[in-house]
């Protein structure tokens, strides 16, 4: 099963249990427009490079379609598709007035200078200028893109179209960012890791934890534990992961890691390395993958050890890897409630540009714990009453509220 499958096998799982019927099925099977783009650029050397450039739109029944762009040399037509689709369901669970969307142009940073990738940048968005606006299509980070890169995204869409912060969030703070957009995701899925401990009569203060990828999101969720008093005890990247036993120096390890420094380099005393896989089956109370997608399949399942997976990353769990986690009594919480922090931060930076107003980082984290936690609710509320898995708890609550919405707008 693709990943773009394996989305639309969640889907079509909670629209049978609903009784959707199969036109709706049908319509939320298919995404409403792929554009496809080359990005030509002009390399330092003079030589002329063509990248692949995705924009693919998804569902825009609850409102102008939202989600991220990766740059990422492994990017296909299939991830994007599943990753809009996600997007779709994303802003459905937290019920902000969004549809979904994802983007990306199939290239490796680490082999670009900054002057190609903003060369990259600004071709790819010169491309679909047409098809993103701020009440139309609104990108966002995700894999390899960052502040930075949302702001030539900004600076390349108002030479265009005149000025326009809302086209894009995820922008630094100076640049009509908002507050706490960049610890956003990684806080929202401590949030939500938080409020399931309680519920099973356990504290986030003292857990254990390992986090794959020490990105974005892997890092902020790592400091947010670390903040609450969890222990993180692994952490990894691309070039592997770091195992203590006694709980890693988070705040050391932001440190190290803002310096563009990979991990394999890190040393400290109690530290040990582990392999990537190593970390997904290591004896802790909380995993949160926060990589890439699909690494959490059917042999990883059989050997996680942890007693509860908060799914950071998009995608990262195979529907065999969850039936067989399911059946070992190991709860996922996932992507579309777990990760929603991220957008949900961006619905604010959007709403802040579109009235020019400035919100405070208090202002901010207290209605982002807060919408958080009433999607936990809802979702809880299905778990507990109809005796549902996580996933399809939150799939139901998301179709519920697309189905209707596009029902009520008309095909
Ligand atoms: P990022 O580029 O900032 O960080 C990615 C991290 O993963 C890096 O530490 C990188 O070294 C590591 N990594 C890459 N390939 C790996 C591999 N093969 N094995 C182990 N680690 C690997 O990206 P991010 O923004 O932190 O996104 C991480 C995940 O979270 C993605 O699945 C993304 O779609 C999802 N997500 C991101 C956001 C957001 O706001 N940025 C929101 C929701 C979901």
């Amino acid at each position: 099963m693709n990943a773009f499958e394996a989305t639309n096998y969640y889907l079509s799982r909670a629209s049978a249990i609903m009784k959707l019927g199969p036109h709706v099925e049908k319509l939320l099977l298919s995404l409403e427009a792929e554009h496809h783009v080359s990005v030509p650029i002009e390399r330092d050397n003079g030589e002329l490079a063509v990248f692949s450039g995705y924009r693919f739109q998804h569902n825009s029944a609850r409102g102008p379609t939202k989600g991220g762009l990766r740059f990422h040399p492994a990017l296909d037509p299939e991830d994007v598709r599943a990753l809009a689709a996600l997007m779709t369901w994303k802003t459905a669970v937290v019920n902000v007035p969004f549809g979904g969307a994802k983007g990306g142009v199939a290239c490796d940073p680490s082999q670009l200078s900054q002057g190609e990738l903003e060369r990259v940048t600004r071709k790819f968005i010169e491309r679909i200028s047409q098809e993103i606006g701020p009440q139309r299509d609104i990108p966002a980070p995700d894999v390899n893109t960052n502040a930075q890169v949302m702001a030539w995204i900004m600076d390349q869409y108002s030479r265009l179209h005149g000025f326009s912060p809302a086209v894009v969030t995820g922008k630094p703070v100076e640049l009509h960012g908002s507050e706490g957009r960049e610890a956003a995701t990684g806080y929202g899925v401590i949030c939500i890791t938080e409020s399931f401990l309680q519920d099973i009569g356990k504290s986030l203060q003292n857990a254990t934890i390992s986090i794959q990828g020490f990105g974005n999101v892997g890092l902020f969720a790592a400091l947010s534990a670390h903040q609450r008093r969890a222990k993180v005890v692994a952490v990894s990247d691309v070039s592997g992961g770091i195992l203590n036993r006694d709980g890693l120096d988070i705040p050391a390890l932001v440190e190290f890691a803002r310096s563009r420094r990979l991990l394999a380099d890190y040393q400290a005393d109690g530290v040990s390395r582990i392999s990537n896989d190593a970390l997904l089956t290591c004896d802790v109370d909380v995993l949160i993958p926060a990589a890439l997608g699909g690494v959490l399949n059917r042999d990883v399942a059989r050997e996680v050890r942890a007693k509860v997976i908060v799914e950071a990353a998009n995608a990262p769990t195979s529907p065999e890897a969850d039936e067989i986690l399911e059946q070992r009594g190991i709860t996922v919480i996932p992507d579309i409630l777990a990760n929603a922090g991220g957008v949900t931060v961006s619905y604010f930076e959007w709403t802040q540009n579109l009235q020019c107003l400035r919100w405070t980082e208090k202002e901010v984290n207290d209605r982002l714990r807060q919408i958080m936690t009433a999607a936990y609710t809802t979702v809880r509320g299905l778990v507990q009453s109809r005796k549902l898995s996580w996933r399809t708890a939150a799939y139901i609550v998301a179709l519920g509220r697309v189905a209707k919405a596009a029902m009520l707008r008309g095909v």
